[in-house]
């Protein structure tokens, strides 16, 4: 499976009619994603298309094998995609008139949130559905939902993927969105039905910066472990053209200050007695880009480290080649400031290539020290140095090191173990909003008929 674009069937243009998904599945229970910014159907690695976009999509297609009808809506950045992209019979992904048709930086997004509000109430009354779930993600995505709940009663849950009272502690100067962002982010923990936090120290970060109020349950996100998985390292390395002689220290994901490039160049500048070192670095996309800027930057230092030669960018990569480039690795670097979970942890991990992470956020949760890879403080440019070093200097150990990595991704994270939480936790907030209503709102006759629709949307659920 793929995760760009081409692997997507278009079922409907801007001006083509689309069957709605009450009239396509009568048997199954609607609920909404809402992913303002992540596309789930864009390319992944790109520009701000990383964790949110793998996260929404691959949840969403795997709750519509648990029997949902799921509808992923997200914000239309270009002119030519298309309107409405079917991932699979039962899930979707819409995207929503909201500002101009082009992209547009998160810190300047919110802007046209109100839009996208109108939006996604127009297309509900055009496809005569009403969501009664909602599942947003990020401070944006929380803030629709809000608005949508004070029009609806819908039961609303949030997956915060990046959280500013965090991301603020690191930066110099506050962006103008700021405060509004703080006050949504604690909003939205406070009222939503559930907060699903990615790992206990997520968890334990919403508690200690945000509130100590509302209801939070932990559903750590998970991977493809029938796309990453373990295949012979010399197989991967011919097939991408690498040396077999080489030491290959890898780094995936966007160029982005925060995700510790700079911290890895500098590690890699360090280990001078590796004479055959190879540093591989996946992700971005072209010069000239928003990314392109961190990119620039990287290859500057890479130059002044004299490290041109031994470093090789490889751009943006789907998952359809991307367990090569793991598994070819001797060590993949997570050397990010901070990750509330950080995808790219499991996915090297469950192609046996061991980890040395910044010992942060859900980094923590997912890589475990001496057994699957070794955790060093963020921006400690001598202890990612010495902790891959430990890992290329022993060959034995760092086989060991593989075999659990690869094990503990298949027995902890997997799309469709997520899923099975998500469902529970959505059938439960469905079923106690259905039993409140029925003790509190609804007149007799009514009662009987909304029971009969949800034991019927139930059955098709755990079907
Ligand atoms: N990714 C990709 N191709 C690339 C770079 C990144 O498919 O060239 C994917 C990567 O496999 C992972 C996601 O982007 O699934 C990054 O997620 P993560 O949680 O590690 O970081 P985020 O982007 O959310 O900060």
């Amino acid at each position: 499976m793929t995760n760009n674009s081409k692997s997507i069937v278009p079922v409907a243009s801007a001006t083509s009619p689309y069957v709605s998904s009450r009239r396509n599945a009568p048997n199954r229970q609607a609920i909404a994603l809402i992913s303002d910014h992540g596309d789930p159907a864009a390319e992944i690695g790109k520009e701000e298309a990383g964790g949110q976009n793998v996260y929404v999509r691959k949840v969403g297609e795997a709750l519509a094998k648990l029997g949902w009808q799921v509808d992923m809506f997200t914000r239309k950045s270009r002119p030519d995609d298309a309107k409405i992209v079917q991932h699979s019979p039962h899930c979707r992904t819409i995207r929503l008139t909201a500002g101009p048709e082009e992209f547009i930086p998160r810190d300047q997004l919110f802007d046209y949130m109100p839009e996208f509000v109108e939006s996604f109430q127009k297309f509900q009354s055009k496809e005569g559905t009403n969501y009664p779930l909602i599942h947003t993600n990020y401070w944006m995505s929380a803030w629709v939902g809000l608005r949508l709940r004070e029009a609806s009663n819908i039961q609303l849950v949030h997956t915060y993927h990046s959280l500013g009272a965090v991301k603020y502690q690191a930066v110099p100067h506050k962006p103008a969105i700021a405060d509004t962002r703080l006050a949504v982010e604690q909003q939205i923990l406070e009222q939503a039905n559930c907060v699903v936090a990615t790992s206990p120290q997520e968890e334990e970060m919403l508690r200690t910066l945000v509130s100590q109020q509302g209801c939070i349950e932990v559903i750590p996100c998970g991977t493809d472990i029938s796309t990453f998985h373990t295949i012979p390292k010399a197989e991967a390395r011919a097939k991408l053209g690498l040396k077999q002689n080489e030491a290959i220290i890898l780094y995936v994901g966007r160029f982005d200050p925060r995700k510790g490039i700079e911290t890895l160049v500098r590690a890699c500048a360090e280990l001078k007695d590796h004479t055959n070192l190879r540093l591989v670095i996946v992700g971005g996309s072209e010069p000239g880009s928003v990314d392109g800027e961190e990119r620039e930057r990287i290859e500057r230092i890479v130059a002044e480290l004299g490290l041109t030669e031994q470093t090789l960018f490889a751009g943006r990569v789907g998952h359809d080649l991307l367990p090569l480039y793991y598994t070819a690795a001797d060590v993949s670097v997570i050397p990010s400031h901070y990750e509330p979970f950080g995808l790219v942890a499991i996915e090297a991990m469950a192609c046996g290539t061991p980890v040395v992470a910044s010992d942060v956020g859900g980094l923590k949760f997912s890589v475990v020290p001496e057994e699957t890879g070794l955790l060093v403080p963020p921006q400690d440019v001598d202890g990612f140095a010495q902790a891959i070093d430990r890992i290329l200097s022993d060959e034995i150990w760092a086989r060991k090191l593989r075999k659990q990595a690869s094990l503990r991704v298949q027995q902890n994270f997997s799309w469709s173990g997520v899923a099975v939480h998500l469902s529970n936790l959505y059938r439960h907030l469905l079923a106690q909003s259905i039993s409140s209503e029925l003790l509190w709102n609804e007149p007799l006759p009514r009662r009987a008929e909304v029971a009969s629709t949800y034991v019927a949307s139930s059955k098709a659920v755990s079907a």
